[in-house]
């Protein structure tokens, strides 16, 4: 086993798909010595608890171009990281419920095409064309994207790791960032049980617990971690293999490449905080709303079940780049349940930003910190 280091030109705290793209990215262009630092294992956060949805319907711009580029990134990576990582474009198919909401649907299809998303509005008529076994009695539309696809969660974060590693990063699981260390506004260094490392750049990718690693830098962060939970049922022939989402009534599934059903849905009345326990009555909701839309999925078996954190952020968008005042600390978090889709892009850009001070890019610029101080930020509809 390896010294614990002493110092490095970089820490990555979190072992998620956020902190492994960013190491990957940063060792990609030789950035200098970069440490991942990990309070638990490898993927054990959000990343492997999430439902592997990759979409670019999104209502505000950024996150339709940050998505858009992702998944050209997705496109490559398989090849580049040397892994399988089970990406598939199946489409999402988006349901609406009502003329408000298929009106909202509409201006976002509107905004989307502008960016050259390949997104259309369909009648119920057309959406039990992509899904027949769809019940289309109570939807008013839906939108259909058909590069819109799904990946496994897992895989795509151990590839990421495993080459960040080969690149020359190292990483050390089970071990917390306890403390960080800053002379005047500059960050130094961080404390963990297994020693102190000195360092002139950290990158926050604690994903829900962000909002707490930040504190230790004297951030503040406007971010809330919440439940959501999920479940997956026993294999069965696979007869659809795009998404299905309603925003209207918080639901979201696909069928996997085994066959198996995994979805999940918001509990809008969950209070924050990091508990990640599930229980019967997420079953019990689950199984009728997924009887309804799709009632030959009635007598399906529901193998497990359970729960991970949503970093939620004021506007649903996330929180990326720099904090003007503290030198060396960056962060990528607030992820408000899209993380793992835009991993690819955001990892990009934040290399370039840790690596070159002098970086911009508009969509890293706007999704800092201070927009909420300057009063910019727009809120993401689009979130289940
Ligand atoms: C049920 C569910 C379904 C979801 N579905 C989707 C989906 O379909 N598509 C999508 O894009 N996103 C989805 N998400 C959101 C997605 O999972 C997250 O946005 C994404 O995984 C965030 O990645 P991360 O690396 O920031 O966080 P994480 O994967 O949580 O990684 C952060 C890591 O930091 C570590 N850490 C925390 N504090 C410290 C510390 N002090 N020291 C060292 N390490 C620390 C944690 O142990 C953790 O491993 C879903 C989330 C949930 C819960």
């Amino acid at each position: 086993m390896a010294e614990f280091p002493k110092t490095a030109e970089c820490i990555v705290i979190g072992g998620g798909i956020i902190g492994a793209s960013i190491a990957y990215e940063l060792t990609k262009v030789n950035f200098g010595k970069v440490v991942i630092l990990e309070k638990n294992t490898v993927s054990s956060g959000s990343t492997g608890r999430c439902g592997g949805g990759i979409r670019a319907q999104w209502s505000t711009p950024e996150n339709v171009r940050l998505a858009m580029e992702s998944v050209k990134r997705f496109r490559e990576l398989e090849g580049e990281l040397g892994t399988d990582t089970e990406y598939e474009e199946g489409g999402y198919l988006i349901l609406a419920h009502s003329d408000e909401e298929l009106s909202q649907f509409r201006k976002n299809v509107e905004m989307q095409k502008k960016h050259g998303l390949q997104v259309e509005l369909l009648s119920p008529e057309e959406a039990k064309k992509v899904v027949p076994l769809l019940n289309t009695e109570k939807i008013t539309g839906a939108t259909w994207c058909s590069t819109d696809g799904s990946i496994n969660p897992f895989l795509i974060n151990f590839a990421y790791m495993k080459k960040a590693l080969e690149q020359g990063a190292s990483l050390y699981e089970r071990t917390e960032v306890l403390s960080i260390d800053k002379e005047g506004s500059k960050i130094t260094g961080v404390v963990t049980p297994k020693g102190v490392i000195s360092c002139p750049v950290i990158v926050n990718a604690a994903g829900g617990y962000a909002g707490t690693v930040a504190s230790k830098a004297r951030i503040e962060l406007p971010l809330v971690p919440h439940r959501h939970e999920i479940l997956a049922t026993e294999q069965i022939n696979r007869f659809f293999k795009n998404m299905i989402m309603s925003f209207e009534h918080n639901i979201y599934f696909r069928q996997v490449k085994d066959g198996g059903i995994v979805g999940g849905q918001t509990n809008p009345g969950e209070p924050p905080g990091t508990s990640v326990v599930s229980g019967i009555s997420f079953i019990k909701e689950m199984s009728v709303k997924l009887g309804h839309f799709i009632p030959a999925l009635g007598d399906v078996k529901i193998l497990r079940q359970w729960a991970g954190l949503y970093c939620m952020s004021p506007d649903a968008q996330p929180i990326l780049g720099r904090v003007e005042g503290t030198q060396g600390y960056f962060h990528a978090c607030g992820f408000s349940g899209h993380g793992l889709m835009l991993a690819p892009r955001v990892s990009v850009l934040m290399a370039k930003a840790i690596s070159d001070t002098s970086f911009h890019d508009p969509d890293l610029d706007r999704l800092g910190l201070d927009r909420f101080e300057k009063g910019i930020a727009s809120f993401e509809k689009s979130v289940v």
